[in-house]
């Protein structure tokens, strides 16, 4: 039998290779070919599809937080609250601007940081919370922008997994005050190569971001900040438009690969699903489940022909990285459970007919060697 791909990245230029190649010649035939106007026409759709005013063009989901922490002038001495479970850029965009991360723990079912245990975190140096909307959940950010509102902090979207998710009707991205986007190829939104975006409603913030983007300089060899190098380029922009287009319709198909995963492995003992809060409309960019033997349900997978992945097998604290904050393991035993027991189910808009069925019967006909303790 063909195996399941976790992600299949072919299909989607498959699908949309007319409109891609012909963004493709258009850029090569405008001999324009960095920060031009498929750049600025992308910039000004994906605010609009965000409902937000203003959204700058980065040259990764990384560079887009450090340039909107930078824009707030948040560097050495200083704090930002994160969450101890997400994907390490969310901690490394906090280093590089030369600040302090400072990890709380998440609700262990939703993944995301948990709004209750950040008040204890801060400190007089806080300057920012880093809420991720992981695996496409929105973090539940109406507390969260109530204790920044109380202490005076910025509260900073991590969206990179989560376009298109909507918290109470509002969309990621336009829930606080700034937002990074990346557009890396595996994200709902992906672009041919590396990309990403802040976005704000703060003309100020996007004006100094699109400053810092291009050497500090806003007119050419005038550099009014010590800047970087980190611009979108057009063919990313064309390609993103087009790829924008499908983009409500592909995290459709995403929830209705999810709605089957959720019926479908309800009753499977030991196998935990994701939970789904009322406030929210995830876009599924991960399908994540817990298992205590999950090392032995990857295994039989695998054996089975269902590619997973795990998202992540090490919580940042534990990293090679960060072993300068002097973390030990126990220190956030939240997210070291979720490293130790999350798989995470092929997912995606192109997953095969049949395939979804087939993660269903391999996970239903597995038997564990030994009995979890628990
Ligand atoms: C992908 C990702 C990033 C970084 O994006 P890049 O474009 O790879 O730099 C940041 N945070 C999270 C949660 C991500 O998943």
């Amino acid at each position: 039998m063909k195996p399941v791909p976790f992600l299949d990245l072919k299909s989607p230029y498959i699908e949309l290779r007319d409109e891609l190649d012909a963004a493709y010649r258009r850029v090569m035939e405008s001999g324009w070919y960095i920060l031009g106007e498929e750049a600025t026409a992308f910039e000004k759709e994906f605010a609009e599809h965000c409902g937000a005013k203003f959204c700058v063009g980065v040259g990764n989901g990384l560079e887009a937080l450090h340039l909107i922490l930078r824009a707030y002038g948040i560097g050495e001495g200083d704090e930002v609250i994160v969450p101890t479970n997400t994907y390490i850029a969310t901690w490394l965009a906090v280093s590089y601007a030369g600040a302090k991360p400072v990890p709380v723990e998440p609700i262990e079912r939703e993944y995301n940081i948990d709004p209750n245990r950040i008040e204890a975190a801060i400190t007089p140096r806080t300057k920012a919370i880093l809420p991720v909307h992981l695996y496409g959940l929105a973090a539940d950010v109406d507390p969260i922008l109530s204790l920044a509102e109380r202490f005076n902090l910025k509260v900073v979207e991590d969206a990179a997994q989560a376009q298109g998710a909507q918290y109470k009707g509002r969309s990621a991205g336009n829930l606080c005050h700034a937002a990074g986007f990346s557009f890396y190829p595996g994200k709902n939104l992906g672009a041919l190569g590396d990309a990403g975006a802040a976005m704000t409603n703060d003309e100020a913030l996007a004006d100094k971001a699109r400053t810092l983007r291009n050497y500090g300089s806003k007119v050419k060899y005038y550099n009014e900040a010590k800047g970087y190098n980190s611009r979108l380029d057009e063919m990313q922009a064309a390609f993103l438009r087009v790829k924008l287009k499908r983009l409500d319709e592909w995290n459709a198909r995403r929830a209705r690969i999810a709605s089957f995963y959720l019926e479908a492995l309800s009753d499977v003992e030991d196998l935990t699903l994701p939970a789904l809060p009322n406030w929210s409309s995830p876009v599924w960019h991960i399908f994540p489940v817990r298992h205590p033997r999950r090392d032995e349900l990857q295994a039989h997978l695998k054996a089975n022909g269902v590619d997973t992945l795990i998202h992540y097998p090490v919580p940042p604290h534990l990293s090679g990285a960060y072993a300068d904050m002097g973390y030990s393991r126990g220190a956030f035993p939240i997210a070291e459970a979720i490293a130790d027991s999350e798989l995470s189910l092929p997912m995606g808009p192109h997953l095969g007919e049949g395939d979804a069925e087939r993660v269903v019967e391999v996970i239903q006909s597995f038997r564990p060697k030994t009995r979890s303790k628990s």
